[in-house]
């Protein structure tokens, strides 16, 4: 088991280390709006944990950063680093740093 928190989007290779301007937020406690963030993380080792340990689990040992979130998904929380999630937030954003939008569409299997 590593403690270390990576990203549990499929192709999101961040973590904290040294990526000062991200923030990690773990899977939500609710399981309706969890289903929606491993909905979106598209990661069959999500799945698998979901499927095998539930949600809770799930909450406790995954992050996903704060690149797939909009600005409008953080509480405004002025005088403090530290970003927060509304409640109930869903991450939409699901952009590879390395690649520009509409240059390939993404493989299905
Ligand atoms: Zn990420």
């Amino acid at each position: 088991m590593v403690s270390k928190k990576v990203c549990a989007i499929n192709h999101c290779k961040n973590d904290l280390s040294g990526q000062q301007r991200l923030s990690f937020h773990s899977f939500p406690k609710d399981v309706h709006i969890s289903q929606k963030w491993v909905k979106f993380a598209n990661n069959s080792r999500i799945n698998e944990v979901m499927r095998t340990f539930g949600h809770l689990h799930l909450s406790l040992n995954y992050s996903i950063c704060s690149n797939h979130f909009k600005p409008e998904d953080f509480v405004p929380n002025r005088g403090s680093s530290r970003r927060l999630l509304k409640y109930g937030v869903v991450p939409s954003l699901n952009l590879p740093v390395t690649s520009p939008p509409l240059a390939k569409p993404l493989l299905k299997k």
